[in-house]
């Protein structure tokens, strides 16, 4: 056999022997859908180029920070600048200051916030505040959504209703996640029935309120409307997961879609990330004052984080806000997302598949579905073989959408009407293909 051509699976042999899976965040690896990943040389726009100098439309964009689309000449320049004035101090920085009152500006739920390195971080860091500031030790989280991988949240249901939950990993001791009620997303009932059992017990209810790692699934508003009452009065602090969602659904993230439904309402904390950071490691969870203000150095919950609100991170992060925050930009990114899904359900249906598909600013999903499903259980009816053909059918021409069916995708505001149209017209050959 003579050795393979294919630079992208070379790396990936290279990888394999040295790093687990070959890949440093598993779902890189294509495990769900199989064949190989693709090594990423350089990108531009909403283009990145692989080992083989192949193209490709990316609707990833680093799972969401790239907003801007690759290489953006604004967001290049702060970095290139910043990096000129050092890569890191582990003392304070004005662009701190500036970043902070960006956040704050859009988001008006955030009266404070620190700065992190990752999502994960940030949501550990919001969970162990919630609970230092209430002085409980339950948090409700829901099946389906992601917080990042602290030990506490990786979790799923136990058997029956409204229980404490399972580790989903190994080495999480059950007794990490005792403290943790997994309960079905958009389910009243049984947020009812948890609170009535354990309402003054619950530090915290952590939600993805459109929850991008169930693909697409948003949290209704009446049963969102639940939670800020049962929260309320219960003493439980409302925790939005906004890496995802913040400054990509809307300026204001998608707590402001739901206080635009909702009078009054706010999240108590909200934790950010990806978009934020512009593709630099930089996150963020902030929200009431009374309750950040229990963060050391002030009050008694410990966090810190040596290269937290990093000099270079956070002139990436302030370019990325600085072009988001212009008028109209959400209004165009939307439109071009909007035009893709629809672009996308005309083609299947064209070809007779059940899809389903919705879409807020610029972040879509998309279902091999007939409805769009309300809960994990429903988004695990998906058809994984079938998915993983299309998945592959979009990627042999040039589309590269997330290699697995419970991730969300991404439109940045470099992607054109021509690229819409290559992408729908690609889907539309594969849904053919499907139907055989
Ligand atoms: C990506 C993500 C996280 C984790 O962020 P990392 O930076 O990967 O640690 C947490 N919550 C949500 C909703 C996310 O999408």
């Amino acid at each position: 056999m003579t050795p393979s051509t294919d630079r992208n699976q070379q790396l990936f042999d290279r990888a394999r022997a040295l790093i687990p899976g070959g890949v440093n965040s598993p779902v890189r690896a294509f495990r769900a859908v199989g064949g190989t990943p693709r090594f990423v040389q350089r990108a531009q726009g909403a283009y990145f180029w692989d080992a083989n100098g192949r193209r490709h439309i990316d609707y990833i964009g680093s799972w969401g920070p790239m907003i801007l689309g690759h290489g953006h000449p604004a967001v290049v320049e702060a970095v290139q600048r910043a990096v000129l004035d050092g890569f890191s101090f582990g003392a304070p920085t004005e662009r701190e200051v500036q970043l902070a009152e960006e956040i704050i500006r859009h988001v008006p739920s955030v009266e404070m916030l620190r700065l992190v390195s990752s999502g994960t971080e940030a949501a550990m860091s919001a969970i162990r505040l919630a609970r230092g500031a209430t002085g409980r030790s339950l948090l409700i989280k829901f099946e389906g959504c992601y917080h990042g991988h602290a030990d506490a949240l990786l979790v799923k249901a136990g058997s029956g209703l409204a229980t404490f939950g399972h580790p989903t990993s190994a080495g999480v001791p059950a007794e990490v996640v005792q403290h943790t009620l997994v309960l079905e997303y958009n389910n009243i009932e049984q947020l009812e029935q948890a609170f009535a059992e354990h309402g003054d017990a619950i530090a915290c209810l952590m939600i993805e309120p459109i929850a991008g790692n169930m693909n697409f699934v948003r949290a209704s508003v009446p049963f969102m409307r639940r939670c800020r009452e049962l929260c309320t009065r219960h003493g439980t602090l409302l925790v939005f997961d906004e890496v995802m969602t913040g400054f990509r659904v809307a300026l204001g993230g998608a707590q402001s879609l739901y206080a635009a439904q909702i009078p009054g309402f706010a999240p108590d904390l909200t934790v950010l990330g990806k978009v934020i950071g512009g593709g630099m490691p930089l996150a963020a969870f902030g929200g009431r004052r009374d309750v950040m203000e229990h963060l050391a150095p002030l009050g008694p919950v410990y966090q810190a984080g040596t290269l937290s609100g990093n000099p270079v991170a956070t002139a990436c992060g302030l370019a990325t806000l600085q072009q988001i925050s212009q008028p109209r930009f959400f209004h165009a990114l939307a439109s071009r997302t909007r035009n893709l899904v629809d672009g996308l359900g005309e083609a299947a249906r064209a070809e007779g598949i059940d899809f389903s598909v919705d879409c807020e600013g610029g972040m879509f999903g998309f279902f091999l579905l007939p409805q769009l499903p309300q809960n994990y259980a429903a988004v695990m009816k998906s058809d994984a073989p079938r998915f993983g053909r299309l998945f592959h059918g979009l990627l042999d021409r040039g589309i590269y959408i997330a290699p697995a069916l419970y991730e969300a995708g991404f439109v940045s505001s470099a992607h054109t009407g021509a690229d819409i149209a290559e992408t729908v017209s690609a889907a539309r050959e594969v849904f053919a293909e499907l139907r055989t």
